[in-house]
């Protein structure tokens, strides 16, 4: 039987092809690669400053550590996303505070940031949900009355934008992940983008264990094999294997984004006067880069079972992740976003990737019509 999945990367001969020449080449890591990686994100989003790094957790977590989240710190964030969202800050030693999404966006709510911000908060930190960007004028505004920093974690966002203007340019600092389900890949791969040379040379830092030989940051200096060790970093680094095959992705990037548009659009089309589906919008002003296609139903059990026993990959994103046992057992078993319960009740995320062939899309469009006609009747 024939599998779709819910997400999947496309690579072809030229990715191949640079990735070989990587190879052969001088460099495996801490190459030239890596540089010219990081300048084409930062070109393509408009950032001053783009640091890869080894994944998309990791990127969150350096964005975490150069905002100076520390223990006895709060950062606001929504419970609707994948778990390192609020992890990065564990990491840190700081206290993921979880506000509630809106109904219509899924996306964290302005109002709720407000009443969750106390004398401990030190960030807000969003998550553009399906590539939907969040409301950043009120979430900046209240950033700057309360003097907060501002993380945008955007998995899913690569290549949106918000009023006119690509998301990686707006924030403090803004994440991205290049896992092989998001819109390009590199295996494992991340990315975090700033405008504000600090951040970024504490970034630097952070992904190769607080080390560096940069003479003006030297506390002293031995000699020419001299260097320090300043902050506590990881071994956070990305291959030039990683970032050749980056490059080449960067490349078809906009063509990605326009095959999910269609894909989007023809998904709407087909759905969004069914009875008992719930169809996303995109809201005023935005432009989604559509990681994902979600869609709300009734019976999601019932549905989901259906679907995957007819090959087609659908998916749950997300488990609010104040649910997660971990977070139970720490803490957390009184909170509560009644929002993100309610939403996360009927979630499912049908297939949605740039190879995804009208054929296939139109088999996942009539299974999931019968299934939910068949469900409401
Ligand atoms: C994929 C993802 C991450 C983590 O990225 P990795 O590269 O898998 O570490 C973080 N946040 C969100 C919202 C994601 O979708």
């Amino acid at each position: 039987m024939m599998y779709i999945p819910y997400g999947r990367q496309t690579v072809d001969e030229e990715d191949i092809q640079a990735v070989v020449e990587v190879l052969r080449s001088d460099y495996l890591t801490t190459g030239p690669a890596i540089v010219e990686f990081e300048q084409k994100v930062a070109e393509q989003v408009g950032a001053k400053y783009a640091v890869a790094i080894a994944n998309g957790t990791a990127a969150l977590h350096a964005a975490c550590f150069a905002a100076g989240i520390q223990q006895g710190d709060e950062v606001i964030t929504t419970p609707i996303t994948f778990a390192a969202s609020a992890n990065c800050v564990l990491y840190c030693g700081g206290t993921p505070v979880f506000a509630d999404v809106k109904k219509d966006t899924y996306n964290i709510d302005p109002e709720d940031i407000r009443r969750k911000i106390t004398d401990k908060t030190k960030a807000i930190l969003v998550v553009h949900f399906t590539g939907q960007p969040c409301e950043l004028d009120e979430i900046h505004s209240i950033a700057k009355e309360h003097h907060l920093m501002v993380i945008e974690d955007a998995a899913h966002a690569l290549g949106a934008d918000y009023k006119g203007k690509m998301v990686g340019s707006l924030s403090d600092l803004t994440t991205f992940s290049f896992h092989p389900v998001k819109h390009i890949t590199t295996g494992e791969g991340g990315m975090i983008t700033t405008d504000d040379e600090a951040l970024y040379k504490k970034l630097i830092l952070f992904r190769s264990h607080g080390i560096t030989r940069d003479e003006t940051l030297l506390q002293s200096n031995e000699g020419p094999w001299y260097y320090e060790q300043l902050e506590l970093g990881y071994n956070y680094r990305i291959t030039d294997i990683q970032c050749a095959l980056g490059i080449s992705q960067m490349n078809k990037l906009e063509r990605f984004v326009d095959r999910r548009r269609a894909l989007v659009m023809r998904y709407q089309e087909a759905l969004k006067d069914i009875a008992g589906i719930v169809t996303p919008i995109e809201a005023e002003g935005c432009h989604s880069s559509w990681h994902l296609y979600v869609i709300r139903v009734e019976k999601r059990r019932e549905i989901f079972e259906t679907l995957r026993a007819l090959g087609i990959g659908v998916n749950v994103h997300y488990i609010p992740v104040y649910r997660h046992p971990y977070y139970q057992n720490h803490g957390y078993q009184s909170v509560v976003c009644p929002n993100a319960e309610q939403i996360y009740e009927g979630l499912i995320s049908l297939p949605l990737f740039p190879g995804l062939t009208d054929e296939q899309q139109d088999y996942v469009i009539e299974q999931v019509k019968k299934c939910v006609e068949r469900q409401e009747g």
